[in-house]
């Protein structure tokens, strides 16, 4: 995942602090420099880490220590509220018309994802505000961009607005734009053309769509594979056409996270969206601040929530709140929100979000294979009605039964019932709101 290295390294120089009645000069010290190391290490702009250590230091040994507060904690906090101000502080949405329709221009370099963004944002608008978009394909020098906008509208039912054999880009927007206007369509998303770099042509190009277009936003896609680089790619582009906001991709690859950490504090331009994944549904809003307390390994649940109202039905996901909590959560439960949980995306990441597990070694290994759940799926449809309904009835004959029925192993069965216990257990804690685990953590 984005930031491991980094989250773990900061983590362990801020560890030592937070045992320590008092921190010395030279416990801040030590703990910078190794903070220094990593952000470096991170492909962090050498500016910007310089800019941070300096902050981080000043703020640090300037706090009058406080016999009530444990200074550790305190170090951590303004370690955190520096990372997240770095970063921009808070969400910053999509710039919106007072007509419809809203218009967004993407552009950025080739392969960084854009036209997948397009449909990742024509999907997230859908989603949020039940919004009706139309794409104006407008990569036509890559043949293949203009199919897989199209493929990408005909998935979300989405007109996908294109003009085939039209070399004139500024022509075929405008046209677009009658389009939406004749259809009301309350936001156009234009897809632009990318290069392997910025180039001439390129930016006279983009600069001439931007004059028709007059968008609202021009959102500048980055990958964030690309490090530090990203930076310079990104104030190439602002310099030419003054971009609103940027979408950081390939956020699930292992980046070191250099481009998310200094892209605000370069450009001075907010990251809107992180991309995920490669599916539609792969785009998150960005929060500066909780991707600073996921560096810090205090998890993410805000996000993990967000993505679950997104993809649940949010009147079952209240129910099973409801169960967790009094803790009636039974098997027939466990089967559906099982099926729901791998609507959502791959568990292992899920997991990661969750405060206390984020840096847990043993999910460092952990992958989620379909085989093993269809297993699961197995052992609970072997079980009878009331069994599912009491799981605590499940005594060695029953799950001797149980096992027979379903092909599986009756170790396997223990395994999962138990791991169902503890499961259940969790949950019904969480939701109660008991985060007594929580203070076990760094810097809580
Ligand atoms: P474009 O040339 O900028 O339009 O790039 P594309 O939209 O064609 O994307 C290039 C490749 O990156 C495709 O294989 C996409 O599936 C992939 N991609 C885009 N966004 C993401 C992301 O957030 N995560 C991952 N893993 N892949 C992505």
């Amino acid at each position: 995942m984005a930031f491991e290295n980094l989250s773990e390294r900061i983590q362990k120089a801020l560890k030592n602090l937070t045992g320590k009645g008092k921190v010395s000069e030279e416990d801040i010290n030590k703990a910078s420099r190794e903070i220094r190391l990593a952000l470096l290490e991170a492909d962090v702009n050498f500016k910007v880490v310089k800019d941070f250590i300096k902050t981080i230091k000043k703020e640090a040994l300037g706090k009058e220590v406080q016999e009530s507060l444990n200074p550790g904690q305190q170090v951590i906090k303004i370690v955190n509220e520096q990372l997240t101000k770095m970063m921009g502080e808070e969400a910053v949405p999509l710039n919106k018309s007072k007509h419809i329709p809203t218009i967004i221009m993407m552009v950025g370099l080739q392969g960084t994802g854009k036209t997948t963004t397009v449909g990742k944002l024509a999907y997230h608008l859908q989603k949020t505000e039940k919004a009706r978009p139309l794409l104006i394909a407008g990569d036509i020098y890559r043949p293949a961009a203009v199919d897989q906008l199209k493929q990408i509208g005909e998935q979300l039912k989405v007109p996908v607005y294109s003009e085939d054999g039209e070399k004139d880009v500024a022509k075929i927007v405008q046209d677009g734009l009658a389009e939406a206007e004749k259809n009301k369509n309350d936001y156009v998303l234009i897809d632009t053309a990318g290069r392997l770099e910025i180039d001439e042509p390129l930016m006279e190009e983009l600069e001439r769509v931007k004059k028709v277009a007059n968008p609202d936003n021009i959102l500048l896609v980055v990958d964030a594979m690309t490090g530090q680089a990203a930076t310079d790619v990104a104030k190439g582009f602002d310099e030419r056409l003054d971009v609103t906001g940027v979408i950081l991709t390939k956020l699930d690859g292992d980046t070191r996270g250099g481009a998310a950490l200094s892209i605000r504090a370069v450009t001075g331009k907010p990251i809107l969206f992180t991309g995920q994944g490669e599916k539609l549904s792969d785009l998150d809003v960005f929060h500066p601040d909780r991707m600073a307390s996921r560096i810090l390994g205090m998890g993410d649940m805000l996000s993990l929530i967000e993505k679950a109202q997104q993809d649940y039905d949010a009147k079952e996901a209240q129910k099973v709140a409801e169960k967790m909590r009094e803790n009636t959560f039974d098997f027939n439960d466990f089967v559906d929100q099982l099926e729901q949980v791998q609507k959502m995306g791959p568990l292992d990441q899920i997991m990661k979000m969750i405060p206390g597990l984020a840096n847990n070694p043993q999910l460092k290994n952990l992958s989620v294979d379909q085989k093993q759940i269809d297993h699961t799926e197995a052992i609970v449809y072997s079980m009878t009605e009331e069994e599912r309904e009491n799981p605590d009835i499940l005594n060695p004959s029953r799950r001797r039964r149980i096992a027979a029925g379903s092909g599986r192993p009756v170790v396997e069965v223990n395994r999962m019932i138990k791991q169902f216990k503890q499961m259940r257990e969790m949950m019904s804690k969480v939701t109660k709101g008991n985060m007594k685990g929580l203070s076990n953590l760094p810097g809580m």
